[in-house]
């Protein structure tokens, strides 16, 4: 079976970061699977169909993972898009395959996003659950969204983090949640380099020295 790592958490607890790092000291591809869900929503921002499951669901089935453009979705108003457009079940059905296929590349992938341990890929030899405390998270989020330029306050990313929790763990769709044999790691405490480290140690574990 290929090298699959799926990788969940909630918004900001540095699950990108790690993904991004472990697929370049791993040499395998990776999918942040958010930027899907964001493109959806800042194609429906931009048309002004938000609120139209219809459109949503017609541009989650234009959309080209070739085309993506992370930097231009990176913004808090498509983080909150993304999650409306996300809670569709419409939508993510429309973006499962993709989301498969890319999981199946033959030297294998890491993904990751809310739902990759427990419905994209169920049988990936590696799971990881990131978490972190919300305070945390929202200060992370606010010095990167700050170094961006944007003008943000940090109680405002506290409560656009709190929202975004609540409405990713309390839908019916592929909720956020914990897969019963992922392995939770706690940020809070933790810097890059540990955080790094303790999740090589548990991939170097459970993929059996792959
Ligand atoms: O991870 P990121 O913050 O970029 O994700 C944006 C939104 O996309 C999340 O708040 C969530 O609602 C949705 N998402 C999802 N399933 C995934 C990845 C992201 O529902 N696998």
């Amino acid at each position: 079976m290929p090298l699959v790592i799926a990788i969940d958490g909630p918004a900001a607890s540095g699950k990108g970061t790690l993904a991004r790092r472990i697929a370049q000291t791993l040499d395998l591809p990776h999918l942040d699977t958010g930027l899907l869900y964001r493109a959806v929503g800042a194609r429906c921002l931009k048309d002004g169909v938000l609120e139209d499951e219809a459109a949503s669901l017609a541009a989650a089935r234009m959309l080209d993972l070739a085309t993506l453009d992370a930097d231009s979705l990176r913004d808090a108003e498509t983080g909150a898009a993304a999650s409306i457009v996300a809670a569709r079940p419409a939508v993510r059905a429309a973006l499962l395959d993709l989301q498969r296929a890319f999981a199946a590349r033959p030297g294998g992938a890491v993904l990751d996003g809310r739902d990759i341990g427990t419905v994209i890929c169920p049988d990936a030899p590696v799971k990881l659950f990131i978490t972190a405390a919300p305070e945390i998270r929202a200060l992370r989020r606010y010095k990167e969204l700050l170094g961006r330029g944007a003008d943000v306050t940090l109680d405002g990313v506290l409560a656009d983090i709190r929202e975004r929790d609540a409405r990713d763990s309390g839908r019916a769709s592929a909720p956020l949640a914990k897969a019963g044999d992922a392995v939770e790691i706690d940020t809070s405490d933790l810097g890059i380099e540990e955080a790094f480290a303790a999740a090589m140690e548990i991939v170097r574990l459970k993929s059996g020295g792959r």
